[in-house]
């Protein structure tokens, strides 16, 4: 099949797609957990390790000032990419997990009183429930899910049917990491607002692949993790409203997030300083920012329509595939888990290890998503801007090896 990206040209530019530890081609098919990167973002490191490097905002000399002006710069690169109102708004984390942690630690511990509700769905990443389920406990609030259809999608009027003058907050994930269910996060935040609730969105899976706009999502949080989108681990972000971010705490006390301290109190910086106490992780900053240029110069629109391909190319050739049950809604983002009848995830991962596929089993950080598909793990595949329709069809293949090798009579 005819690609919509010069997807060889992409590959090229991604050194690891070169190993092959069992001889064969690498197939990497685990993006949902952690991309690739290029050599444009490893190149950006070192060149910032050789030429830029100091401790941000605290040095006079020229060295630190640019390393500032790198931080800084990737600051209003990421505002600019996911189209936040103001850099000021974005708060450098290690990930979509500290980002949710750190909303769940301040404006959670802050805003939740005994009798709220916050509500999330039964699909939500173990970082957007575990975090809620902490800080309810604490607080006195209760926890609600808003239900998913039989297909694992997520109708706008599942959430009405939860949300109302109780609700606190809602939070739900953009796309799900094991469905790929794409959530109607636009509706879902003005059902938020107009029962006067906030909205967070966990963008880990949607932020690397499709266009973001925060401001016409309407959301009041948003939350992703650079590794998942060619940046470096490490390094993730969390964006609030400016009013919302005024009123909180700040997060970790110490060096770089002060005003003014005396021998008994201090006084804080505004945001985001006020959330990014200590030295930051300035070098991740800096390999995100050269990772969103990739991805801008590649096309986020057309980085969505070649996964897009993909997927639906993957879900007609899986179901060729006799005894392959795969789940989630037809429409989706790049990701297709399934699982192979009486074969245990771990041992279709192995199988396909052997032939240099990378793919993902295991329970995806999901839980009560695995319940409610009645399964302890799936086998999970997850498509990005270097993969190619031969990797699907080497993914097909590896699975026919995987039921030939456990002399597995599926009818
Ligand atoms: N939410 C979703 C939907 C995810 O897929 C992930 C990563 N698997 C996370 C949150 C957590 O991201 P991180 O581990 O980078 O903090």
């Amino acid at each position: 099949m005819k690609s919509l990206l010069p997807v060889e040209q992409i590959r090229a530019q991604f050194p690891i797609l070169n190993e092959n530890p069992h001889g064969k081609p690498l197939v990497y098919l685990d993006s949902a957990a952690t991309s690739q990167k290029p050599r444009f973002v490893l190149q950006r490191l070192q060149a910032y390790y050789e030429h830029e490097n100091a401790n941000v905002y605290r040095g006079v000399y020229t060295l630190s000032a640019r390393a500032t002006e790198a931080y800084e710069q990737a600051r209003a690169h990421v505002a600019a990419f996911i189209h936040a109102p103001a850099p000021e708004e974005v708060i450098f984390v290690r990930g979509t997990t500290e980002a949710i942690n750190l909303v769940a630690d301040r404006w959670g511990r802050e805003n939740l009183q005994p009798g709220d509700e916050v509500v999330v769905t039964p699909l939500e990443h173990h970082s957007n429930l575990v975090p809620w389920q902490h800080i309810c406990a604490e607080r006195g609030a209760t926890l609600r899910y808003a239900e998913l259809a039989e297909d694992g999608s997520l109708p706008v009027e599942n959430v009405a049917a939860v949300v109302g003058p109780r609700t606190k907050l809602v939070a739900v994930a953009h796309i799900s990491n094991v469905l790929g269910t794409i959530l109607p996060v636009r509706e879902i935040a003005e059902l938020a607002h107009q029962n006067g609730a906030l909205c967070l969105i966990d963008g880990a899976q949607a932020v690397p692949h499709l266009p973001v706009d925060v401001q016409q999502i309407g959301c009041d949080f948003y939350a992703f993790s650079g590794h998942k989108m060619l940046g470096p681990t490490g390094i993730g972000c969390l964006w609030a409203k400016r009013s919302i971010l005024d009123a909180m705490d700040p997060w970790l006390y110490g060096g770089e997030m002060i005003s003014r301290v005396t021998r008994v109190s201090s006084t804080f910086k505004e945001s985001p300083y006020k959330f990014e106490g200590g030295t930051p992780n300035i070098a991740g900053a800096v390999g995100l920012d050269a990772a969103l240029t990739f991805l801008e110069q590649v096309g986020m629109e057309r980085i969505t329509e070649h996964e897009s391909a993909l997927t639906e190319y993957a879900l007609s050739r899986l179901s060729e595939i006799k005894g392959l049950q795969w789940y989630g809604p037809k429409e989706r983002g790049g990701i297709v888990t399934f699982n192979l009848e009486g074969i245990h995830p771990h041992d279709v991962a192995t199988v396909l290890d052997n032939e240099d596929i990378c793919v993902r089993a295991g329970h995806h950080c999901a839980q009560p998503l695995m319940s409610w598909l009645s399964c302890t793990a799936t086998v999970r595949a997850s498509f990005y801007l270097y993969n190619t329709f031969e990797e699907v069809d080497a993914l097909c293949a590896g699975l026919l090896k995987a039921k030939e090798f456990f002399h597995h009579a599926v009818v």
